[in-house]
């Protein structure tokens, strides 16, 4: 029997209608403002679907755009003119950043009440202590499509392929706060094929198309693609071999329309969590 197929923009598609419903009930509009620094092409194109989906989901979204040489010391005053902006609830400095400006100082100047990535280190250390915080909007909305499927983690082994601190290591994390026993893979990793034959759950966030076939996977398996690959032809791939995979998965993602549409959706609820920390539920500015 082949996979469910999950239906990642249907399930954004609910979240976004639900989050648009919280927005409606609140006295305030939240602000989202995103920085884009350059003229990197997909970085342009992930800014404007963001910026799109704010607006339509009530949100007062604001797009800050700077030159490709903007110096360091430009964008940290644009970020503490941010951080100081009572209107402003949420911020996200979208990623890659030209060479001359360090991320990691970037980050660490957003206000971690404002951080709508939760990059910054208090953040991405309160979700490592299993503490309630504002998680990174691709694993938040691949622990969404899990829960929409009915697939509950705990007591599962959860594999994690990839372990960037955007995807990879708060999927992990947030996989062990739902009480999954997880493994998480990377470059180094001896026998990938053997840990994928163990997973119950598995999320590919490598950047790798097809690195991951069918024949490693054990019957049922619920998988989540996190991978983007541009494919020589130009169609988009996952990490993971779809049509090998689909055979033996009980889940399967594509790719596109599994993730992504999810990081959006997240994103949106990770500003409406942020505006009502920081205002309350009913009390306006
Ligand atoms: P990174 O390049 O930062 O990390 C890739 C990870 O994969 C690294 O940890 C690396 O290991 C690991 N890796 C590389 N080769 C192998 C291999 N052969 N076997 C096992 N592990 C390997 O990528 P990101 O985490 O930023 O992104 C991963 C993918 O997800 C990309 O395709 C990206 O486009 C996509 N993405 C999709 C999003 C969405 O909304 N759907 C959002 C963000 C990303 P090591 O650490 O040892 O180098």
């Amino acid at each position: 029997m082949g996979a469910t197929i999950i239906d990642g923009r249907a399930i954004a598609a609910r979240l976004r209608a639900r989050v648009a419903e919280r927005v409606s009930a609140l006295p305030y509009k939240p602000g989202l403002a995103v920085v884009l620094v350059g003229e990197d092409p997909a970085s342009a194109i992930y800014v404007r679907n963001k910026d799109r989906a704010a607006t339509q989901t009530g949100i007062s979204a604001q797009t800050i755009r700077l030159g490709p040489n903007t110096p360091e010391a430009d964008l940290l005053r644009e970020v503490a003119r941010l951080n100081a902006d009572p209107a402003v609830d949420a911020i996200l400095v979208q990623l890659p950043l030209p060479g001359q400006i360090r991320a990691r100082t970037i980050l660490e100047a957003i206000d971690p009440a404002k951080d709508v990535d939760g990059f910054h280190p208090l953040n991405v250390g309160r979700l490592a202590d299993g503490l309630p915080t504002v998680a990174p909007c691709t694993p938040r909305g691949v622990m969404k499509l899990l829960g929409a499927c009915g697939i509950d983690p705990a007591g599962k082994r959860a594999l994690v392929v990839g372990r960037s601190a955007i995807v990879g290591k708060p999927t992990g994390a947030l996989l062990l706060a739902a009480d999954a026993t997880v493994t998480i893979a990377h470059s180094h990793t001896r026998d990938l094929p053997a840990e994928c034959q163990r997973a119950e759950i598995l999320i590919a966030a490598v950047g790798r198309a097809g690195l991951i076939r069918g024949d490693w996977l054990s019957p049922g398996v619920a998988v989540i693609d996190v991978g983007i690959n541009r494919l020589p032809d130009g169609r988009l791939a996952g990490d993971v071999d779809f049509d090998g995979a689909a055979k033996v998965a009980g889940w399967i993602t594509p790719v596109p329309g599994g993730v992504g549409p999810m990081t959006i959706a997240c994103l949106l609820e990770n500003t409406v969590d942020l505006a009502e920390q920081r205002r309350g539920r009913s009390r306006s500015l």
